[in-house]
């Protein structure tokens, strides 16, 4: 019996120095050793009741597999891990693990959790690199499912489904398979190659990826339903339709939303000299928000180059809903934080691009519906901001085309897809959906569980039809 290292820290992650890395679009952080990784995976207790695992949607084993990459085997870990997760590096990088697994970790009442998130990128990192055995193909059980979008929610459902002898094809309208994991999170937190292996992997299982097929234009739910012979149809579009502010001047040149900014960066590489895709070169740029697609649209900013840029926020330091890592990291690499504050109006020039921005202070008052304090604006608190480009980074509603292509699949006013709960059953028989298109604009994890979820419910569903 390995006796568990006490450290109350987690064995720091190696990174790229902040002045260094705010030049490039390499990952920042570099990722674990064997070393480090069997030295963090002592430091957990194999708790009995195991709460870390109730804070995983995706309900990884994680003290069966931090048990064997203690003892170095790390082979056996990724088997562990790979029956309830199909992309762990991604989840390794990007899950918010403090509100999570890590959240829930006895270690974290006493000091610092067990760095979960470290671990399993490692693992499925080591994996990469070490084992190239394909995975064997599941015997076919006679059943069609199609899938629409190959984010991390349809990419979860079509590899739970392929695993169950599912025929499952994903259709998905960009020319690239990943959806928000290309077009969204940066190179500097998620490599593309990396999102790319994963995809890989589920082809290699079975699942039949098409691009460029925009359901809705190309093919309704009904043609795929009733001409192509899909049983059920799971709908994982995402949110990909940008909010604005409603302000003046917010159609002048320079004004982007940070999807279209972080397509441009992160999908279609427009920091590579090469690139056939345009972008600003911006001396100041003002990012507006305060979540992780601000702070992703900031770093990108500051790497392509400009001499400044901020974060504009309306509520204060404490209310950010980014995660607290990449908060740190955005400051580290020299964001500028102007909170509790509120553009009103972005400033033209006489041949319509942006020259500067009009804001207004904002001071807190009482807790709103949200229970954050709400923001109110200082009388008299007028000042201008010396801004080239202005990024809208104020979160993403579905696009509604499937819906407006789909009789009988309600939806909110938000957009979103109403499902039954869980099993994300819609208002049409055999029609399913998750992640972003039913919750609005979440985390990777929380689309990755409700994959997982309709996978057990398309599967009850399709073969209590056979009997
Ligand atoms: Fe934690 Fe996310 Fe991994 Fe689950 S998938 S164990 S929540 S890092
Ligand atoms: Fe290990 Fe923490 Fe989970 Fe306990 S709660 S089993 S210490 S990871």
């Amino acid at each position: 019996m390995i006796m568990p290292n006490m450290d109350p820290k987690k064995c720091p992650m190696p990174s790229q120095d902040p002045n260094v890395r705010n030049k490039n679009f390499k990952e920042v952080a570099l990722g674990y050793t064997a070393e480090m990784a069997v030295n963090e995976a002592q430091r957990c207790l194999q708790c009995k009741n195991h709460p870390c695992r109730s804070g995983c949607p995706v309900d990884i084993d994680i003290p069966g597999f931090i048990a064997h990459v203690a003892k170095g085997e790390f082979e056996e870990a990724y088997k562990v891990i790979a029956q309830s997760s199909a992309l762990p590096a991604v989840c390794g990088r990007v899950c918010p693990q403090e509100n999570q697994c890590e959240g829930k970790c006895v270690r974290g009442i006493k000091g610092e959790p067990v760095g979960i998130g470290r671990l399993e990128r490692f693992v499925a990192d080591w994996y990469r690199e070490n084992v190239h055995t394909k995975p064997e193909k599941p015997t076919p059980n006679g059943h069609k499912v199609a899938v629409i979008g190959a984010g991390p929610s349809g990419l979860t459902v079509a590899g739970d489904l392929a695993k169950m002898g599912y025929q499952v094809t994903v259709y998905e309208a960009l020319h690239v398979a990943g959806g928000v994991l290309m077009y969204g999170i940066p190179e500097f937190r998620l490599p593309k190659d990396i999102v790319q292996h994963e995809v890989e992997g589920l082809k290699e299982l079975g699942v039949d990826i098409e691009c460029n097929m925009v359901i809705g234009k190309v093919l309704t739910i009904d043609e795929l339903m009733n001409d192509y012979g899909f049983e059920a149809v799971y709908i994982a579009s995402g949110a990909g339709l940008p909010r604005f502010m409603g302000i003046p001047g917010e159609s002048l040149n320079g004004v982007y939303s940070a999807n279209e900014y972080l397509t441009r960066v992160n999908l279609m590489k427009a920091y590579l000299p090469e690139s056939h895709t345009p972008i600003m070169k911006s001396r100041a740029v003002a990012v507006v928000g305060g979540g992780n697609v601000a702070m992703d649209a900031a770093r990108c900013a500051k790497r392509l180059g400009a001499e400044t840029v901020y974060i504009v926020y309306r509520r204060g330091m404490a209310e950010l809903p980014a995660r607290k890592e990449e908060v740190e990291h955005a400051e580290e690499e020299g964001i500028i934080f102007k909170t509790l504050t509120n553009p009103v109006e972005v400033l033209g020039d006489e041949n319509g691009w942006v020259k500067g921005m009009t804001c207004v202070e904002m001071e807190l008052g009482e807790p709103d519906e949200s229970g954050r304090r709400r923001p109110i604006v200082k009388e008299g608190s007028e000042f201008e901001l010396d801004v080239d480009t202005m990024i809208m980074a104020l979160g993403t509603s579905p696009n509604p085309l499937i819906r407006s292509t789909t009789p009988g699949l309600d939806a909110d006013r938000h957009g979103c897809l109403i499902t039954n709960g869980p099993d994300g059953l819609t208002s049409r028989p055999f029609v399913y959906a998750g992640g972003d298109a039913v919750t609005g604009a979440a985390t990777v994890i929380l689309a990755m569980g409700a994959g997982k979820e309709a996978a057990k419910a398309i599967d009850k569903a399709i073969k209590e039809k056979e009997q």
